[in-house]
């Protein structure tokens, strides 16, 4: 088995957080305000024989750092359905994004490359969101990476495990099975 760890930052909020306070001592859900993290994502690949001495390429995750470099890294990862979508990109068009040899897009974001109307002020804004499905906790961000990663490298290897850390003590596992 092999593992590539990606970094990098985001920012994102569970707008569906609910906590039991006997548990978490605490009577706010702060996870609901908008906050950063900083990402450390692994990936683990298997494969039934060594090609070359090697399960893969370690570069042949060069496509996912990519990715994370793109569309995450400093980026706000914006679930669809909160309910404060409208306040973050009111009715600005979504332009799917998709990665090779992945069907349908992987998420969505605000494509201002073309918009001579509008200003670098409101661009930054706009492009600063990466648009997703799903509330975006660790746990549901591990599993949209396995989904994505095992297809990808289906004919290279094979994702038994994604880890997604948002703090260095906080994270999330999705295994294969
Ligand atoms: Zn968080």
């Amino acid at each position: 088995m092999i593992d590539k760890t990606i970094e990098g930052c985001y920012g994102h909020r569970v707008h569906n957080q609910h906590l039991v306070e006997e548990f978490s001592q605490m009577t706010v859900c702060k996870c609901k305000r908008l906050h950063g993290h900083q990402l450390t994502l692994k990936v683990f690949l298997e494969a039934d024989h060594l090609k070359d001495g090697m399960v893969t390429d370690f570069h042949h995750l060069n496509w996912l750092k990519k990715f994370i470099d793109d569309y995450i890294d400093h980026k706000f990862i914006l679930d669809k359905n909160d309910p404060l979508y409208s306040h973050f990109i009111e009715d600005a068009e979504l332009t799917p994004i998709f990665i090779d040899g992945v069907p349908g897009p992987v998420g969505h974001i605000v494509d201002c490359s073309d918009c001579s109307l509008i200003n670098q002020d409101n661009r930054d804004w706009l492009e600063s969101f990466f648009v997703v499905n799903f509330v975006p906790t660790s746990e549901y961000l591990s599993k949209w990476i396995f989904e994505i990663a095992a297809i990808k490298m289906a004919s290279l290897g094979r994702i038994v495990r994604v880890d997604w850390h948002e703090t260095p003590k906080s994270r999330a596992s999705y295994l294969n099975g």
